[in-house]
């Protein structure tokens, strides 16, 4: 039997990847990437989206015959029956139809899932969450969102939000969180918390070596520049990101106290930039969660890296 493709979609807020993936080994034939960009209007959306399989399509140089469907993971709340991205992270759209259009113009199936489920199901098949019929996908970057594999199976909850440990609170009073809530575990332990740690001790005069690279507007610091940063050896970044890591460390231990996973897999851009930041997260959280519920837990580094979305995204048309 000749093998089976899917066209997998990772759709943010800030980029767009898209890649042809082979099904049963969830290897990467062809990517293509743009940035996402703000758009005038759904059209635009929809365009953008075209024009970047298209690239994954044309350098995979296959048959549209042997394309099964296409899979989108999107950053954001979905619709996944109707195939509809409810609100989109960064875009100021809202409502926005995905997988009808996607249908009429390619002839093929589409599936939509949320961004942090699809890469939960790529790590499920083809990453570090193999062999695991209970675990929990943790990515940290921008914010916090984590996928819950319990029997073999993506929990969703009663309205489809399971698994946002980024806002469990960690400090009554504390830190403003964007979801309007205060103390939420994401206004210490993300990428973005962090980089406002750093970006209000520059303010204040202190020195960093990567000062220029803050956006002062935003108070954002790419992982790229924390990499540096720490490589480097820089007292401020390296402070800022011990402080997130031991915060993160107690979430994770809450993790573990409520549902005694078997397996924690942490991934996302933060992961990849500093393995200070994995490595301190973890023995907090080994120290802090309880001692028979850390008994045969093991926390690992995702698998799949900057790919988990496309090749999990592929997996919704996987038959
Ligand atoms: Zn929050």
């Amino acid at each position: 039997m000749p093998d089976k493709f899917a066209v997998g979609i990772d759709f943010g807020g800030t980029k767009i990847l898209a890649g042809v993936v082979e099904l049963n080994s969830g290897r990467l034939i062809a990517t293509s990437k743009k940035k996402t960009r703000q758009p005038n209007d759904v059209g635009d959306v929809f365009k953008r989206l075209t024009s970047t399989i298209d690239d994954a399509l044309q350098d995979a140089n296959l048959d549209i015959k042997r394309i099964s469907g296409i899979g989108i993971g999107a950053a954001g709340m979905v619709n996944r029956d109707k195939g509809i991205l409810l609100n989109a992270v960064n875009m100021g759209l809202n409502e926005i139809p995905l997988t009808a259009p996607l249908e009429d113009y390619y002839g093929l199936p589409a599936r939509l899932g949320n961004d942090v489920e699809v890469a939960t199901l790529g790590e499920m098949k083809f990453g570090a969450g193999r062999g695991s019929a209970n675990f929990v996908c943790i990515f940290i970057g921008t914010g916090i969102g984590s996928g819950v594999v319990v029997d073999g199976k993506i929990l969703r909850g009663a309205s489809g939000t399971a698994g946002e440990v980024g806002h469990t609170v960690i400090y009554p009073y504390g830190r403003p969180c964007g979801c309007g809530a205060s103390g939420c575990l994401e206004a210490y332990a993300s990428r973005t918390a962090i980089a406002k740690v750093v970006a209000s001790e520059v303010a204040r005069g202190h020195e960093c070596l990567v000062a220029d690279k803050i956006d002062p507007s935003k108070g954002i610091l790419r992982s790229k520049s924390i990499s540096q940063a720490l490589e480097a050896g820089d007292p401020l970044v390296t402070r800022a990101v011990l402080e997130g890591a031991r915060f993160m460390g107690l979430g994770l231990a809450t993790v573990i106290n409520f549902l005694n996973p078997e397996r924690i897999i942490l991934g996302g851009g933060l992961i990849e930039a500093s393995d200070m930041y994995f490595q301190v997260a973890k023995d907090e959280a080994m120290m802090r969660g309880l001692k028979i519920a850390t008994r045969k837990l093991e926390i690992v580094k995702a698998g799949l890296g900057d790919y988990a979305g496309i090749v999990g995204a592929a997996q919704l048309v996987a038959k």
